[in-house]
């Protein structure tokens, strides 16, 4: 218990956008947001699941609700209205076993389920109602199967997708005279005061190296997908924490090979194990929020890019969230992911 995710925040290993605390309760936003307002109350006292709760916990868990009270308050969703859930073991989909409690609103969140007791005998009645149970199995099947499965099983995040402008593609690529904001123009031709980390010092950032073995040395001006000649000397690095945008594959090439970019391949370890571009090191979007710690070990100063497959993929976008909460960026999603890159033969 005492090295769940949770137990390391209330202990301030590591960081967290801390809404409440007290003696006995922390409140945190949830890292990968499932509504507009999402919340994990957390009573400190490390208690698994729901299954652990004891006559003693009564109180505690009676004062967290009045922390969501007093949260929903807070940022106005009271009367509009909330859910307050808690997922217990496996098929709940619990991945932190630490007992929390989602504090979700600020949007429609929609049913979750209908357990009108019927009123009705007669045979259209019973017609009726037998078609909207499959209009509702229907809806929920649809809910289900759009859902992520690591989340909240009925709501499914919705990511802000932003191209990156040629402007902001040159700055960041060093090819124009384009200086970016706060950076002067004088540094753009200098050497990077964030690259002077060496191929050494990356290698040792790799965050995945005790979850994914394979994971080989991180991007290096020597990889062999870089097109060392295409790649001018790379522009001070300027930290627009927070951005993340999307880029083509002709971005993408320019960028592999950069001393200051970090490339992440957001797949599953099997493909990764299978094949991936030079240099990237794997961080599954699948868990992603499993992998904080690790994730953590990331240099702050760096460009990050990541693909994942391709096409309708969104691993990519759900470790760009989790990294923008941590404050990392510029973050780039190379859109096209594995599928273009194998069939733009490389
Ligand atoms: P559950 O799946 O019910 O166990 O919920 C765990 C929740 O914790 C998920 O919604 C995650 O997004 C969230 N989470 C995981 N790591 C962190 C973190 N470091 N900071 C904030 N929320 C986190």
């Amino acid at each position: 218990m005492s090295n769940t995710i949770f137990q390391r925040i209330i202990d301030r290993e590591i960081p967290a956008t801390i809404e409440f605390e007290s003696d006995d309760i922390i409140a945190i936003r949830d890292i990968a947001p499932s509504a507009s307002t999402h919340v994990l109350i957390i009573p400190k006292k490390p208690i698994p699941t729901v299954n652990d709760l004891t006559e003693a916990d009564a109180e505690l868990v009676g004062r967290v609700y009045l922390v969501a009270r007093d949260l929903a308050a807070k940022y106005g969703i009271d009367a509009s209205g909330y859910r307050i859930v808690t997922n217990c073991n496996a098929d709940a989909g619990q991945t932190v076993f630490h007992l929390h409690f989602h504090l979700l609103g600020g949007q429609q969140l929609g049913r979750m389920n209908s357990h009108a007791p019927s009123h009705s005998t007669g045979r259209g009645n019973v017609l009726l109602e037998a078609g909207l149970v499959v209009l509702l199995a229907i809806g929920l099947a649809i809910g289900f199967n759009a859902m992520n499965p690591k989340a909240i099983a009925w709501l499914k995040p919705e990511y802000k997708r932003v191209e990156a402008s040629q402007e902001e593609l040159d700055r960041i690529l060093g090819v124009s005279n384009t200086a970016a904001p706060g950076a002067d123009a004088s540094q753009a031709t200098q050497p990077s005061t964030g690259s002077s980390t060496t191929t050494a010092d990356v290698t040792a950032a790799t965050p995945m190296a005790t979850s994914a073995p394979s994971a080989p040395t991180p991007a290096t001006n020597n990889s062999a997908t870089a097109p060392a000649a295409a790649a001018p000397a790379e522009p001070a690095f300027v930290a627009e924490p927070g951005v993340i945008r999307e880029i083509k594959l002709d971005a993408f090439k320019k960028l592999l090979g950069r001393k200051q970019v970090y490339l992440i391949d957001a797949r599953i370890p099997e493909k990764f194990a299978e094949g991936h571009v030079n240099g990237a090191v794997n961080v599954d979007g699948n868990t992603v929020e499993a992998n904080i710690p690790q994730i953590l070990t990331i240099p702050k100063d760096r460009i990050i890019v990541i693909y994942c497959d391709g096409g309708h993929c969104e691993l990519s976008h759900r470790v760009a969230d989790v990294l923008k909460n941590f404050g990392y960026g510029p973050i780039l999603i190379y859109t096209g992911g594995w599928a273009e890159w194998t069939a733009s033969g490389k």
